[in-house]
């Protein structure tokens, strides 16, 4: 009698049941291992009362922040055949009617607060179905029958997620069964996550990093679940200290690291447990990891996609941290990775290819977008769209992406590398750096810059610059704005940018 399952609470329920599996930052909400799979369990029944048992493999759409209830509706997809697809709560309604049409759902989940926004789509809508309330979701699920799971082989899909969108429109990512439970073996060997883990996730559910990466891991290896419904420095502080919780694993987006740091209350010897801060998603700055390797907790640089599964990187040891700054690390061990220059050949150590990535975490395409799928895979490989670089000790450096670099007087240049010297000047609040066509140099630098409540003056910035970057890399133009536009996870949209300064 085996349990033949990859659901992760099933086994879960069977072995540590009364162990704390989730926890709600914001209502204080907890569950056991038990009482969350029976709550799964309900879920999936209550899915097959709404949507029927047949087809599997329909969409699931969830519009709501990170919540135990959101949990459970995607854990029951999972059991239910079906698939769930966590929406991005902070876009707008024609930009949330355009992923709703795409994914096409039969159902949509929301929570309360997503009426109005739900109300201002033109399109007709899938049935939904809000989480609260008499007639709501969580009730429902309450006094549902329980439904067995579902066996299905490991190349149907359980999860939907579109990627952050800041190179243009988001994309579907298909996840199969396979591709969550590779991701999720990969995250706990890279990340060291085990059964005594604590894990804070205050980011966003819908990116590859919050559901994927830390929920399913956390709960596949029996650890305890921290959820919060957004990140609030001040209020992240309070949960990584609270010794009740004894948070160990925390994770976070470059930006998010810097806000804790600045805030008054930042007391790094009050955060006992913690084991280290785990940052993705986008380039980190050298500064920022050295000011943490000075407070005492390592930064892990993890570099991952919704597309190979959330981590392909991570330095294992903490101490690499500290001897490769900067670095993301070694390839999480059941992905194969190459690193190929513009001849289709493997570069050399030292030189920067395009990374690609063939395993079982990678999704098998994009929904959808049958050509997107074509031009981004060459056989099983994935070709990232993003640039690595190997150095000695076998470590990985991600410099950019490979839309990002430009070419200035035949050098490769690296925006991040200009973003992180231009954004450690004391009166730049925020950076995007972009090349755009220059007569004599091919492509140049413009900098985009958003002042601090003291502005500097573009010389000011030249002059920072030309203090710590070879001349090649220098902007010659810098661009004062209030904003620069990102994505919800803080990425700077700079097809965005470039289509609105291009002229200019
Ligand atoms: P879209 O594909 O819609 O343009 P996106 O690529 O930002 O959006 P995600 O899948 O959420 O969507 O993000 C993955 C990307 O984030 C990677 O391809 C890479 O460019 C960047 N990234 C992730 N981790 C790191 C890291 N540690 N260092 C540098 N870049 C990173
Ligand atoms: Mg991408």
């Amino acid at each position: 009698v085996g349990l033949e399952t990859d659901d992760p609470l099933v086994y879960r329920a069977l072995v540590s049941p009364d162990r704390p599996a989730a926890y709600e930052v914001a209502t204080g909400r907890s569950e056991t291992y038990q009482t969350l799979d029976d709550a799964v369990a309900r879920a999936a029944g209550l899915l097959a009362r709404i949507i029927g048992r047949r087809p599997l493999s329909q969409r699931i759409a969830f519009l709501g922040r990170n919540s135990i209830d959101q949990i459970i509706a995607c854990l029951a997809c999972q059991r239910a055949g079906q698939v769930f697809v966590p929406l991005n709560w902070r876009l707008g309604a024609a930009e949330l009617a355009q992923i709703i049409a795409d994914c096409d759902p039969a159902l949509l989940i929301h929570d309360a607060d997503f009426s109005d926004v739900l109300a201002q789509i033109a399109e007709p809508l899938p049935r939904t179905i809000p989480v609260e309330g008499a007639e709501g979701w969580a009730r429902m699920v309450a006094g549902s029958e329980r439904a067995d799971p579902v066996a299905l082989d490991a190349d149907k899909p359980c999860i939907m997620l579109y990627t952050s969108g800041t190179t243009g429109s988001p994309k579907g990512v298909i996840i199969t069964r396979g591709n969550a439970f590779a991701s999720a073996v990969n995250f706990a060997l890279v990340g060291e996550v085990t059964s005594r883990s604590v894990s804070l996730c205050d980011l966003p559910f819908f990116h590859t990093i919050g559901l994927v990466a830390i929920g399913r891991t956390t709960l596949m290896m029996g650890g305890r679940l921290v959820i919060s419904d957004r990140f609030v420095p001040d209020r992240t502080l309070s949960v990584l200290g609270d010794p009740d919780l004894g948070v160990t694993h925390y994770f976070a987006v470059p930006q998010m690291a810097a806000a804790l740091r600045n805030t008054p209350t930042w007391d790094p010897s009050a955060l006992k447990a913690l084991q280290a801060i785990f940052i993705g998603g986008a380039p980190l700055s050298p500064a920022l990891i050295e000011a943490f390797l000075e407070d005492g907790i390592p930064l892990v640089n993890g570099y991952g996609m919704s597309e190979a599964g959330t981590a392909i990187h991570m330095p294992l040891d903490r101490d690499a941290v500290a001897r490769h700054p900067g670095s993301v690390g070694f390839p999480a061990p059941l992905l194969a990775v190459r690193l190929v220059g513009e001849d289709g050949q493997d570069v050399p150590d030292g030189q920067v290819g395009e990374i690609w990535v063939k395993g079982p975490s990678v999704t098998p395409g994009y929904w959808n977008k049958p050509g997107e799928t074509a031009r981004a895979f060459v056989g099983d490989w994935y070709r990232t769209g993003d640039l690595g670089r190997r150095d000695e000790g076998g470590v990985i450096h991600v410099p950019d992406r490979l839309k990002d670099m430009y070419i200035s007087g035949g050098e490769n240049v690296f925006p991040a590398e200009i973003e992180a010297v231009i954004g450690a000047h004391p009166k730049v609040r925020d950076v995007a750096v972009l090349g755009l066509p220059d007569p004599k140099w091919g492509e140049c630098g413009v900098a985009f810059v958003v002042a601090q409540a003291e502005s500097p003056s573009a010389e000011e910035i030249l002059a920072h610059c030309a203090e710590r970057l070879a001349s090649y890399k220098r902007p010659t133009r810098i661009v004062f704005l209030d904003q620069i536009p990102r994505t919800a996870s803080g990425k700077a949209q700079k097809h965005i940018l470039r289509q609105t300064h291009a002229q200019s």
